[in-house]
């Protein structure tokens, strides 16, 4: 039986706007709750144990600590396990949600001595509400402008002393005052092949859906080194085999869902193969610039530098140079194709 293949939206690996709030229970679920739970990011943790210990010791906040890497690599996970590991409580915001300096003031004059505040997507801050973070960060304090005209007068309003932690996909875009007023910055990295294998294996125990190891080192392989994308995976395969009336997910089952998914044996679904034909398919190998890539796709610019590109140039699938994206041989294999000779001198 042929079986038709489809594009998951569950799948993508953005933040998929269906069922926010089932997907967010879903993730919570499986998110690691302390440091030795959580799989990978050695260094990271080795650093982050090292300051904890010091932080508790003198019985101080730890340093504001910024968090980056593609979604999915787990900072908000992260960002929950500090909080825990400090034996403080956590709030939780993001950039876009703050849209005036008075949303900000409030969640921060609410903190409680060495809360933690997460700020996800902290590079989205519109700057008004950034210049107020200036000073509760360096001083634990509001500078507050009361009044307006001739009249205004500013009042300082002190804070509890308390943890900001920082997340974003694009550390560039973030003002100069504010990166460099995080004392602990991590770069969390695509994860290896057997670190992605024990977190299928660690969420499958948790989900109750025992898996062959062959069938969790193919999960692996497919996740794009994203524990995000292993998870939801996962969770569509579970699926499968209960239909199939499985007791447990064997290759086979993985192999169909995966194919039923669009998915090939690295990982890539339609949109990534959708991004490497336009380069080297529309422009011959390239280069050819993101708004082009993203108009063809109908996928915002944003959406495809963060979440696809991140992952493809780790990959080796593609380059980024300043005249645009370009192809590199390794695309063509992966695609299929033989290099044009035009093409070949050019390539990398
Ligand atoms: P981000 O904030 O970087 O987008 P999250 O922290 O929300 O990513 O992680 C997404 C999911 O992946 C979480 O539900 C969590 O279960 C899982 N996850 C992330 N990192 C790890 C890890 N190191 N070990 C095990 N599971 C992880």
């Amino acid at each position: 039986m042929a079986i038709k293949r489809t594009q998951d939206p569950a799948l993508s690996p953005v933040r998929t706007p269906a069922a926010p709030q089932e997907q967010a229970v879903f993730e919570q679920s499986l998110r690691p709750k302390s440091l030795g739970e959580y799989i990978g990011q050695s260094k990271i943790k080795g650093h982050l144990s090292m300051h904890i210990q010091a932080a508790k010791s003198r019985k101080e906040p730890l340093g504001h600590t910024l968090l980056h890497g593609p979604p999915g690599l787990g900072k908000t996970t992260l960002a929950h396990i500090l909080a825990r590991e400090m034996g403080a409580q956590i709030r939780i915001t993001s950039g876009p949600a703050l849209e005036k300096p008075g949303d900000l003031a409030s969640i921060l004059s609410n903190l409680q001595v060495g809360d933690t505040l997460f700020i996800d997507e902290i590079h989205r801050l519109r700057p008004v509400v950034e210049e107020m973070l200036y000073s509760a960060m360096e001083d634990y304090a509001l500078d507050l402008v009361i009044g307006k005209g001739p009249t205004a007068r500013s009042m300082r309003i002190n804070l509890q002393p308390f943890t900001l932690v920082g997340a974003t996909t694009k550390p560039g875009s973030m003002s100069a005052p504010l990166r460099d007023r995080f004392i602990n910055h991590f770069k969390l990295a695509f994860y290896e092949l057997l670190e992605m294998q024990s977190i299928v294996e660690r969420s499958a125990e948790l989900l109750n859906a025992p898996l062959e190891t062959s069938a969790a080192h193919r999960i692996a392989e497919s996740s794009r080194a994203t524990p995000r994308i292993a998870n939801r995976l996962l969770r569509s395969i579970r699926d499968y085999a209960h239909v199939q009336g499985l007791g447990t997910i064997d290759y086979a089952c993985v192999e169909s869902t995966l194919l039923a998914l669009d998915i090939d044996s690295r990982g890539l679904d339609a949109t990534d193969r959708a991004i490497l034909n336009t380069v080297v398919t529309m422009f011959n190998g390239g280069p050819v610039g993101l708004s082009t890539i993203a108009a063809i796709l109908a996928e915002e610019e944003e959406t495809v530098e963060d979440v696809y590109e991140p992952y493809l140039l780790q990959q080796g699938l593609l380059q980024r140079t300043p005249k645009g994206r370009t192809a590199t041989k390794r695309t063509y294999e992966v695609l299929g194709m033989t290099i044009p000779e035009q093409v070949q001198v050019t390539l990398f």
